[in-house]
């Protein structure tokens, strides 16, 4: 606020280009703070399983741990390493998406090889405690870049199985809608989520429930990313929520980038 004012003294209103280098001044001051805070949590997020990871080391250098204790211990160091593994990946991901301000390719995408693909993680990841129903209601494909759809598809997926609980189903499905958009959808029957996060749900690092996140391995950048991919192909991400019920949240791509099936 006083380099607002400082430059408004400098530059009295009713000149217009004026004005619009105030407004960038503010902009320039938001992107900052924004970059601050993002600086602040990333350190944050790291340092907590380092910190985890030498109380481990220091335990162990000080106790006498027979074998069985030692390799508990190196199962807890491993979860922690690979806390901080996953966070910088998605981090990369993150920034590599930034960087790329153009609009995806238009590769065909075969959704029923990307839907064998995530149901196949998707039962890897959950073990046996969820049913899955995974439909493939149109043989449209889609125009983009296949790691990208593959990672925002599979982020939302696992987000459903990380946040329903054991024995719950999940249910996946691609669709066209009656305007010929397509529509790929996942819908749990875990907690929901109130009205007021739902917007702010694809910031960095923004969690309902910090704990319950990180309990289940995340790292509160996954749909952020999922929102830089859905952008980049021009689809919108639609979240709907009844708290106590469960979650669906769908990715709508635009007609341009549906591809009718060849086979
Ligand atoms: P995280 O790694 O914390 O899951 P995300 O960016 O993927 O980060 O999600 C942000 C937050 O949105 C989560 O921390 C969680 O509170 C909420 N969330 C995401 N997906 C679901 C879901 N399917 N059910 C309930 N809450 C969810």
């Amino acid at each position: 606020a006083a380099n607002l004012s400082l430059m408004l003294q400098a530059f009295p209103f009713g000149d217009k280009r004026n004005l619009l280098l105030i407004q960038d001044v503010t902009d320039l001051q938001k992107a900052d703070a924004m970059r601050r805070d993002f600086v602040a949590n990333v350190s944050h997020e790291m340092r907590t399983p380092i910190t985890v990871l030498m109380g481990f080391l220091e335990t162990m250098q000080s106790l006498d741990l027979d074998k069985a204790q030692q390799n508990q211990y190196f199962d807890m160091m491993m979860s922690q390493a690979q806390r901080m593994k996953s966070l910088v990946e998605d981090l990369l991901t993150l920034a590599n998406l930034e960087a790329n301000t153009l609009p995806a390719p238009m590769q065909l995408v075969k959704i029923s090889t990307l839907m064998a693909l995530l149901k196949n993680d998707a039962e890897a990841l959950s073990q046996g405690r969820h049913a899955f129903n995974f439909d493939l209601s149109s043989t449209a494909n889609l125009m983009g870049e296949e790691r990208e759809i593959l990672s925002a598809f599979g982020n939302l997926v696992s987000n459903a199985i990380r946040y329903t609980p054991d024995i719950a189903s999940i249910s996946a499905d691609w669709h066209l809608n009656e305007r010929g958009e397509g529509e790929f959808s996942v819908t749990d029957t875990g907690p929901g989520i109130a009205s007021e996060h739902l917007s702010r749900l694809t910031e960095r690092f923004y969690r309902v429930d910090r704990s319950r996140s990180r309990d289940t391995g995340g790292t509160g950048l996954g749909l952020a990313i999922v929102k830089h991919i859905a952008n980049r192909h021009q689809a919108q991400l639609i979240i709907e929520s009844t708290p106590g019920k469960g979650s669906t949240f769908t990715l709508r791509f635009p007609k341009e980038r549906i591809a009718n099936s060849v086979d």
